[in-house]
């Protein structure tokens, strides 16, 4: 499933995949807290590219890291995060 082409620069095979730690802020005000994934980032290695991106693979990683944060505060109101 890794697609090859580097979308900025367009050259095949110049992709490389690496699992980094992602960190972002969720929640509001007293209830915002730090959460954290190890996600797969793209990089192409073209050096005058250096274009970085992640993908749905990353997403989906936060996305169940905000669920199990909710879970563990006991939210089981789904209409909070509609997802599927
Ligand atoms: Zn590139």
């Amino acid at each position: 499933m890794a697609d090859k082409v580097c979308p900025d620069c367009g050259q095949d095979d110049t992709l490389v995949v690496t699992h980094e730690e992602e960190k972002w802020l969720h929640g509001f005000g007293d209830d915002q807290v730090e959460l954290r994934a190890v996600v797969p980032v793209y990089s192409c290695k073209d050096e005058e590219c250096g274009h970085r991106y992640t993908n749905h693979e990353a997403f989906k990683i936060q996305r169940d890291v905000v669920r199990a944060h909710y879970d563990q505060l006991g939210f089981s109101d789904r209409t909070l995060y509609p997802w599927p």
